[in-house]
């Protein structure tokens, strides 16, 4: 006999960044209903940063992953599901609560929804995709799985130039290994950062031994008795491989917000609040898209760990009535080896740039601006930088260009004046 309305409480579909903080700041908000957080996966939940740097590189290990004590979730009434994937759900309907459904045919109730399902690695669909050694990272699994066959492997392909590929080639490199990274775009990351940065990536990966091909498509894989020895490239090469890492982007999870009837447009569309098309479903985290936190126009996906504690953190203050509106500045890492690049901000639009410092000694920042207003920072091993710039936008107050282009000027002397 399922509860009745108000006796059901509330379900977070999906365990990870996102449900994480929402579960535990409805708690924080002192909200006592019941909470259940239902996770496909069967591992406690885990930071998944560290997939790719510290975990490949052996220095961190997996119980060191975890968000929270074993003992959080019941320590604070959150009943964790791990390991059920949710298959259907439906709304509350009249004084029926709403069901959802896993696949393994367990039911939960609920009052309330919200839905932090995140996203899948976007699959390479060529020939010989199949073959065993073509890996993903996304996941606790996939990385371990990663990190045992790197430890055979010798020579390593990583399709795909983005923050993860470039992490997992900098750990692999770091191991000795032989590294080829193919991206089909002329420059590496180049949904993220400037064409500067771009090109600084490049060389500092080729200067640690990497090989890096650019405008370079694959367009299939090649194998002996199942197992991948070859890469396949668009211009008739082929480089050979005995372990592939493909790190080509992400899908939003939008499978059970369709079926809800709520609005999805390469995410799930999303307010300010969290709240999707149906006013009692919040979502956030990777499978949203939502306004842009600082000018509120038009959508975007941020793939963040920032972006996802503080957008759950919003959802949960939605679904106890307590709508919270916050400026919250983007912001990103990513450690790929020794370098360590860090980014606050969105510079997407962006019509100058000032790079402060010089490249070459890998330490430097570039600051970005739209008709003349400060819009973010790429700062390479140049963490002052990224602090002043965060603040910058976080306080609205001007940097402007003419004064920041001297490396010899701490950006932080020059934060001042309140933006009029
Ligand atoms: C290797 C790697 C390195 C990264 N490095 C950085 C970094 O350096 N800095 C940074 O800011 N971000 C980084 N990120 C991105 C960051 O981890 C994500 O932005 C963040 O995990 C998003 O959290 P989320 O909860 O929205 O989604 P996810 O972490 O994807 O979690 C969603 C969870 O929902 C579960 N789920 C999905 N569907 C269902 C269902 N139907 N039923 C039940 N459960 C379901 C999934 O199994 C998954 O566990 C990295 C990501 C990866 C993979």
């Amino acid at each position: 006999m399922p509860p009745a309305l108000e006796e059901a409480g509330t379900l977070v579909v999906g365990a990870s960044q996102a449900g994480v903080q929402l579960a535990a700041s409805l708690r924080q908000l002192g909200d006592t209903a019941p909470i259940t957080l239902v996770g496909a996966e069967t591992h406690p939940p885990y930071q998944r940063p560290p997939l790719s740097k510290e975990f490949l590189a052996g220095t961190a290990t997996q119980d060191g992953l975890a968000f929270r004590n074993t003992s959080y979730y019941a320590d604070h009434d959150i009943e964790l599901v791990c390991g059920e994937r949710v298959v259907d759900v439906a709304l509350p309907a009249g004084n029926r609560p709403g069901l959802a459904r896993t696949s393994s045919g367990r039911e939960l109730p609920f009052a309330r929804l919200a839905l932090t399902v995140g996203a899948r690695p976007r699959r390479l669909d060529v020939p010989g995709a199949d073959l065993d050694g073509i890996l993903y990272l996304r996941d606790l699994d996939d990385a371990v799985a990663l990190r045992d066959r790197l430890t055979d492997a010798s020579r390593v392909v990583v399709v795909g130039g983005g923050f993860i590929g470039l992490e997992a080639a900098a750990a692999a490199r770091a191991q000795g290994k032989d590294v080829v990274v193919v991206e089909a775009a002329d420059r590496l990351v180049g949904r993220a950062v400037a064409p500067v940065v771009s090109d600084f990536l490049r060389q500092a990966h080729e200067r640690r031994g990497s090989t890096v091909l650019l405008s370079t498509g694959v367009v299939g894989f090649r194998g002996t008795d199942g197992r991948v020895d070859g890469v396949l490239l668009a211009d008739g090469r082929a480089l050979p491989a005995d372990l592939v890492m493909v790190g080509i982007g992400v899908v939003p999870r939008t499978e059970l917000a369709e079926q809800l009837g709520l609005e999805c447009d390469g995410g799930i569309v999303v307010d300010a609040h969290a709240r999707t098309s149906a006013p009692s479903v919040v979502a956030a985290g990777d499978c949203t898209v939502l306004p842009h936190p600082l000018t509120g126009e038009g959508r975007v996906r941020l793939e963040s760990v920032p972006s996802a504690v503080a957008q759950a953190t919003l959802a949960a203050a939605t679904l106890v009535g307590r709508e919270a509106t916050t400026r919250s500045v983007p912001w990103f890492w990513s450690n790929q080896g020794d370098l360590k690049l860090q980014i606050a901000g969105l510079s997407t639009g962006f019509d100058e740039h000032v790079v402060r410092g010089d490249p070459d000694t890998e330490s430097f920042s570039v600051l970005y601006y739209r008709s003349g207003a400060l819009l973010a920072v790429d700062a390479v091993n140049a963490p002052a930088d990224y602090l002043a710039v965060r603040k910058a936008l976080t306080q609205e107050i001007a940097l402007p260009a003419e004064a920041v282009a001297d490396a010899g000027t701490p950006l932080k002397t020059l934060l001042t004046a309140p933006t009029a």
